[in-house]
């Protein structure tokens, strides 16, 4: 991007957010500290549409009156189709308060052709899609959104706004590489892409009400023992690259190096259930699950937590959760560390194709550990 390119991008950015301002919904202008409005919602259910893997042959089941179903036979006209698995995450959030209903889809697998191929088999159907949230700048999260909305512009609503946590999002990424001092390409999520499409980008860096429905944490302040494990580097070598305004960094961040990637704009999507509280989806959790659960206690309100649904990718987090910890290789290389958080969301809400409602058994063991770990 040339300098007079990135202007006109920045403008065109601003404009954006002023247009979500004069709209009378800005991320920016919740900034405060003041709590938001956090709906109650009667049901939620979260649809997998993408994860590392998934069971087949998982049997639904019933337990105290919750539900839990797994993918089923799934299979369309052609036999030789199959639900697909990559790494990354894809989850549709079907939300219902009494006779309304809201439809969310939060991240959007790796590639577009997995994700496209599983909303066909599990016949969802795109044009109850009505907002987009992304939880990070990861590829394996934002990567097949560009070709969803080449595939499904159309039928999504007119006014379709993405969700972001904030401008790091949108950050050049690299990823390290077995040889020290070389780094791989960790890909970009390109605004002007996004922008193409005639959807509206606002930046949540503070708690933001989607839908009437659900909410977002805003930027997770670390507060916990956890630690972001140094999976990726932003960077931060040119101006020209880094495709995120450097207005949010230090000057010590900005000397033109490759900086450990702390996710400044994470943030979590979550949902107060009528009754039973919070439930937390915190994507990869980079920033630590016990720090978005607090924040969306501190955001809403709510203490009572019903649920966590998503990776644990933080040091020290998943052995706060030792019900939860299946990620023996906490220590070991990027490439373990990443897929076993993944694997938690199947683990929680039993992997691409099912479906766990919030009465889903999965779902229900988590308040206990949650509470242990919260003050
Ligand atoms: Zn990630
Ligand atoms: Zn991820």
């Amino acid at each position: 991007m040339s300098g007079v390119e990135r202007r006109e991008f920045l403008k065109a950015s601003a404009a954006l957010a002023g247009a979500a301002a004069a709209g009378g919904f800005s991320c920016i202008e919740l900034a405060s500290a003041a709590p938001i409005e956090v709906p109650t919602i009667d049901k939620l259910t979260v649809r997998v549409l993408m994860d590392q893997q998934h069971d087949q042959f998982l049997r639904g089941s019933t337990v105290n009156g919750v539900v839990h179903e797994g993918p089923g036979p799934a299979r369309s006209a052609d036999a030789r189709n199959v639900l697909h698995n990559e790494w990354g995450l894809s989850l549709l959030l079907e939300s219902q308060r009494e006779q309304e209903q809201r439809t969310t889809l939060l991240d959007f697998g790796y590639t577009s052709p997995a994700l496209i191929n599983n909303i066909g088999l599990l016949k969802v159907d795109p044009g109850k899609i009505q907002a987009l949230i992304v939880s990070h700048g990861h590829i394996d999260h934002y990567g097949g959104l560009i070709g969803f909305l080449n595939k499904y512009r159309d039928v999504l609503p007119a006014d379709l706004t993405l969700y972001a946590g904030g401008e790091d999002n949108f950050c050049h990424r690299v990823s390290r590489t077995a040889t020290p001092g070389q780094f791989g390409e960790g890909g970009t999520l390109d605004r002007k892409e996004i922008a193409a499409q005639k959807v509206k980008t606002v930046l949540c860096e503070s708690p933001t009400v989607i839908q009437g429905h659900a909410f977002t944490t805003g930027k997770i302040k670390r507060t916990s023992v956890e630690r972001v494990l140094p999976n990726t580097f932003v960077d931060y070598s040119s101006r020209e690259n880094a495709s995120c305004d450097y207005g949010h960094y230090t000057a010590a961040e900005l000397q033109g190096k490759f900086v450990p990637d702390e996710h400044v704009h994470e943030h979590a999507t979550c949902f107060n259930i009528r009754g039973k509280g919070l439930v937390v989806i915190s994507s990869c959790g980079h920033v630590g699950i016990v720090n978005s659960v607090q924040q969306a206690q501190e955001v809403s309100g709510v203490r009572k937590v019903h649920a966590i649904l998503g990776g644990l990718s933080s040091r020290a987090g998943a052995r706060r959760l030792p019900q939860t910890n299946r990620c023996r290789g906490e220590e070991a290389g990027t490439r373990r560390r990443h897929p076993d958080a993944l694997q938690r969301a199947e683990l929680f809400a039993g992997g691409a194709g099912s479906n766990a409602s919030e009465r889903d058994p999965n779902l229900h063991r988590q308040p206990t550990d949650l509470q242990r770990v919260s003050p």
